[in-house]
């Protein structure tokens, strides 16, 4: 059985970047005196880019954050200059159908791009998964180069880790054609966030039911979509998105892409979810005029974490009651509640952590601006309308050629109404599982063994401030989220900056353990 000093399981912005910056200090730092021992196991075909930024999601898809929420300061030069480098000619790996989108998209900014006024900008994700990808494959040859480090690219699914002896663990893997085990000194779980929440959509009267757009890619999905509505008579060319998460928003934008090219593609979309709002971050607007309750709570001279979420609760409504999304009022609710939340007592700022935390991220989700125009402009054609309430199950029955029941919250009461009307394409958009119910094999055997646990929060892993769910094993990733320790706190861990700042540390930690091993 072949032995590693680190492995990764996953290879996702989250492992990249880790071993991006832990290969830098192997080759920046002569102070080790042999060559270390890499492997990277990923279940999918495409290595360093994750399901965000590669060939899963749409060469057409955009980040759901501006330049400034989405790399850390020192990596913005970083990118642009690489970025010129593209521009000017030097284009890689990049395939004819990315050239396109990108020509597009240079063209759309190039004023911004020249002036290095970039921080509203969007950029397709596709773009920065070759930037990763490129970063890598670069620093790997120079390390095999100078026998300073081998890393082993290992396709399969790893479905079992074993602790072993003198904290090593052996790590089974499922390729296509076999069962096989390596064991490694470090291993780290970089597998992305828990799989999505399935709905209880499975009835036989509907005729494309998807559960995961990005399974196998979001292009696989769309175009059994368009085989879909191509079947089925204009009238019924009906599609239901059942939440309205980033998933449900980058759908919009994409079939309003198909819309433009032919206007008969789908007949209308009806996206039902908790706010019945179109979310939109507006950067750089100031709102702070609606946080009424957040500023009269401020005035006070202590309060409780209950009174606080409550308190962005109604503000929040309030926004909503003014046509105004959480995405629009995002700047200035986090501004204001960051400052607020200061003066919380340790117990009270825990117990937000803990009960309120994951309310306050779901109530304040945002999209990115190009998604938002794409359902404005959908909304004004009549062909997309959102929905306030909560989803319960489909119908049995067929009824107006394929009708469905959901749970409609009106002023508190919960009442089970009918919506009338042919839904025969239906998305789930409805966000990940709980970790206490998880789908997958192996954090699902990783805790049965109890080689890691569930955070107090419930919603991720245990770790201590060096991000160990046990001896020589580091999570890395969405799985963070419920984090509480000394220098990082977070209740949900998804943006790409935060992740890039935390693999940036887990880097210090592994390259520090394999110079001295304990
Ligand atoms: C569609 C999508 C769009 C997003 N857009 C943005 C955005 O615009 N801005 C932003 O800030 N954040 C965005 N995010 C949040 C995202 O979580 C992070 O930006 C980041 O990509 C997470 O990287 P990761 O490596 O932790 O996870 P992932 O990208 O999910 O990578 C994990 C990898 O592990 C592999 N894997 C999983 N289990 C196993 C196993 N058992 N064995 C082997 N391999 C395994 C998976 O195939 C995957 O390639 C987006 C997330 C998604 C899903």
């Amino acid at each position: 059985m072949k032995i590693y000093d680190i492995v990764f399981i996953g290879s996702g912005l989250s492992s990249s970047v880790t071993l991006y910056n832990i290969l830098s200090k192997i080759r920046d730092n002569s102070v080790l005196n042999k060559g270390v021992n890499i492997a990277v196991v990923e279940k999918n075909d495409e290595f360093w880019k994750g399901i965000a930024y590669g060939n899963r999601a749409s060469v057409h898809s955009l980040t759901i954050n501006p330049v400034k929420d989405f790399f850390l300061e020192e990596e913005k030069p970083v990118f642009f200059q690489w970025l010129e480098k593209i521009r000017s000619g030097d284009q890689g790996t990049i395939t004819a159908q990315e050239k396109e989108v990108l020509d597009d998209w240079i063209l759309s900014y190039s004023d911004k791009l020249d002036q290095g006024n970039v921080d509203g900008v969007y950029i397709p994700r596709f773009l920065y998964g070759v930037y990763l990808a490129q970063k890598l494959e670069k620093i790997i040859a120079e390390c095999k180069a100078n026998n300073l480090a081998n890393v082993d690219l290992i396709s399969g699914e790893v479905i079992n880790a074993v602790k072993q002896d003198k904290n090593q663990y052996t790590v089974e893997i499922k390729s296509v054609e076999e069962r096989f085990f390596i064991r490694t000194n470090v291993l780290v779980l970089s597998i992305g966030g828990l799989d999505i929440n399935h709905t209880n959509g499975n009835s036989s009267n509907h005729f494309l039911n998807i559960d995961d757009i990005y399974y196998p890619t979001l292009d696989v999905t769309l175009n059994k979509i368009d085989v879909a509505l191509t079947l089925l008579p204009q009238p019924l060319r009906n599609i239901l998105i059942i939440g309205s998460n980033a998933s449900a928003s980058e759908m919009v934008y994409l079939l309003n892409k198909r819309n433009k090219v032919n206007q008969d593609s789908f007949n209308k979309i009806v996206i039902l979810s908790n706010s019945g709002l179109p979310d939109r971050l507006v950067v750089n607007s100031d709102y702070d005029h609606i946080l009424m309750h957040l500023r009269d709570l401020e005035e006070k001279e202590n309060y409780s974490a209950d009174a606080l979420m409550d308190a962005i609760e109604k503000d929040v409504k309030n926004a909503i009651d003014n046509q105004l999304s959480a995405g629009n009022i995002l700047y200035s609710l986090n501004e204001r509640f960051f400052k607020i939340q200061k003066k919380l007592s340790d117990i009270e700022a825990l117990k937000f952590f803990r009960v309120h935390g994951w309310s306050y991220t779901r109530i304040t989700r945002r999209t990115s601006e190009s998604y938002y125009i794409a359902e404005a402009e959908l909304i004004k054609t009549g062909k997309l309308h959102f929905l306030k309430g909560r989803f319960v199950k489909l119908c049995d029955e067929q009824n107006n050629n394929g009708g469905l029941n959901f749970t409609y919250e009106a002023s508190d009461t919960v009442i089970e109404k009918e919506y009338s009307g042919a839904f025969p394409i239906i998305i789930n958009c409805t966000g990940s599982e709980h970790i206490t119910n998880t789908s997958t094999t192996l954090i699902k055997n990783l805790i049965s063994k109890q080689i890691v646990k569930i955070n107090e929060n419930g919603m991720g892993l245990a770790v201590d401030e060096n991000f160990a769910a046990n001896n020589n094993l580091y999570i890395m990733g969405p799985l963070l989220a419920g984090i509480y320790t000394k220098n990082y706190k977070f209740w949900h861990l998804e943006n790409a900056k935060r992740l890039n700042s935390l693999a940036s540390a887990l880097s210090d930690i592994i390259f520090s353990k394999i110079v001295c091993p304990v």
